[in-house]
């Protein structure tokens, strides 16, 4: 009967359970439109792995599901989230809200270009005006949270063990991302530093099954919170690169397929995929704890548009 807690407590928690497994189905179905196995399958005794809310009754059935996601991720992920759209340039932004001058901007554009001349590093326009000592933190913050139409989140009460769960370290490093708070389980706080990556925003909606509140959060508290944030016990993460989407396919098939994860679901930001293994069901709403899940993170080679 251990099976059933399980799947009862993926309910409670808002997990779709596959189909043909609800309550009274007598058999569950499998998942995989082309499956040849018919009612064979119903002499197999699998109820997990589960993958995106859905079962399958082989790692044939389950490979075709995972070729299914990929493919989704690779053809819709960018066009679910597009760029922000219409916004003001910083500087302009700035210069209209009184906080520089148009001497200081422009001024300021050439040291910006001068410095990445030199260097071959950009330093964001509002973060070379604070460096200079020409715009304070508080009203750089107050012209990005209305650039990007966004609040500004404190971090000084910031406490990261409430959240270790929420994505993988490596995501929060490469995206400038931070995971903030869980409130009552249905919307995650999650504070960026410079810029909102909706992208990511998309990927974590999708993961935890939770709204999520994007905001910004100053330079100047974001490297300690984060250094925070890095520095607590993390869901076990993977690293691939495949060479092809087919690779790709195959590797989290067999990821699947071995690990046996009552839940597992993809999803992309940007040029990596993000897949997510739950070894238990969730105890009930809100972020997994970080021994709960266990993420691979992957990249595809340039010749892996087609998944055949
Ligand atoms: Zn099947």
């Amino acid at each position: 009967m251990h099976r059933l807690t399980g799947r009862a407590a993926a309910e409670a928690a808002g997990m779709a359970s596959s189909p043909g497994a609800r309550a009274g189905s007598l058999f569950p179905h499998c998942a995989n439109p082309r499956c040849a196995t018919g009612w064979m399958h119903l002499w197999r005794s699998r109820r997990v792995p589960g993958f995106e809310g859905r079962w399958a009754c082989s790692a044939e059935c389950m490979g075709e599901l995972v070729a299914a996601a990929v493919r989704r991720e690779m053809d819709g992920g960018d066009a679910i989230s597009p760029p922000h759209p219409h916004r003001m340039p910083m500087g302009l932004m700035l210069v209209e809200q009184g906080g520089i001058t148009p001497a200081q901007l422009r001024e300021a554009l050439e040291g910006q270009q001068r410095a990445a001349e030199q260097t071959g590093e950009t330093v964001r326009l509002g973060e070379w005006l604070v460096r200079s000592g020409v715009l304070g933190e508080p009203a750089l913050m107050r012209a990005l949270s209305a650039q990007w139409n966004c609040p500004v989140f404190p971090l000084a009460s910031y406490r990261p063990e409430e959240v270790a769960g929420a994505m993988p370290r490596f995501l929060s490093e490469a995206f400038g991302a931070l995971p903030v708070r869980a409130a009552a389980g249905r919307v995650l706080y999650v504070a960026f530093s410079g810029r909102i990556d909706r992208s990511l925003s998309y990927a974590l909606e999708r993961m935890t099954g939770m709204r999520v509140a994007a905001g910004l959060a100053r330079d100047s508290e974001f490297a300690g919170a984060q250094a925070g944030f890095l520095g607590t016990p993390a869901p076990a993460t993977r690293f691939l690169e495949a060479a092809s989407s087919w690779v790709l396919v195959r590797a989290i098939t067999e990821r699947i397929e071995s690990k046996r994860p009552v839940e597992a679901r993809l999803a992309r930001i940007h040029d990596t995929y993000w897949l997510r293994l739950w070894r238990r069901a969730a105890d009930g709403p809100g972020l997994p704890a970080p021994g709960a899940v266990e993420d691979l993170l992957a990249t595809v080679g340039n010749s892996g548009k087609s998944t055949g």
